[in-house]
């Protein structure tokens, strides 16, 4: 995906504040941090969404999941974390890169939905 912006982060052609990668996914520290942890966790091949996934990518989803506590950790969010991915128009997804928050530190991260 040529013009994704997560997609040129995965190439390194916008700098990005790595915390994790391997394979088959990325870690970085959010542009705007909303809690004093919040990296973003995306799979670097391109999709979309979590709401158009194909079966092919079970395993890098199961690779996020897996790996979201040992990254939050290490970012220093010690006793728990939240993981949030934005799912298109309805989940209020900005960037059509799947990616998942984690979000934390300290303190608690408060209600999960504010009305
Ligand atoms: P969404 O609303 O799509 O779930 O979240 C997109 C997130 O990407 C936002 O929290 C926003 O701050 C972050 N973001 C947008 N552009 C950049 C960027 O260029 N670099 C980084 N590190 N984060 C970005
Ligand atoms: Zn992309």
């Amino acid at each position: 995906m040529q013009d994704c912006l997560f997609c040129k982060i995965v190439r390194g052609e916008i700098p990005c504040s790595k915390v994790y990668e391997d394979d088959e996914i990325l870690a970085f520290r959010d542009i705007h941090p909303q809690r004093p942890v919040h990296v973003l966790v995306v799979p670097k091949k391109h999709m979309t969404s979590l709401a158009s996934v194909a079966p092919e990518d079970t395993a890098v989803l199961g690779r996020i999941l897996q790996k979201a506590g040992e990254i939050a950790r290490a970012e220093g969010s010690v006793e728990g974390f939240r993981l949030i991915i934005n799912s298109g128009r309805i989940g209020g997804q900005e960037v059509d890169h799947l990616h998942a928050h984690i979000v934390g530190g300290p303190n608690p991260v408060g209600p999960m939905l504010q009305h």
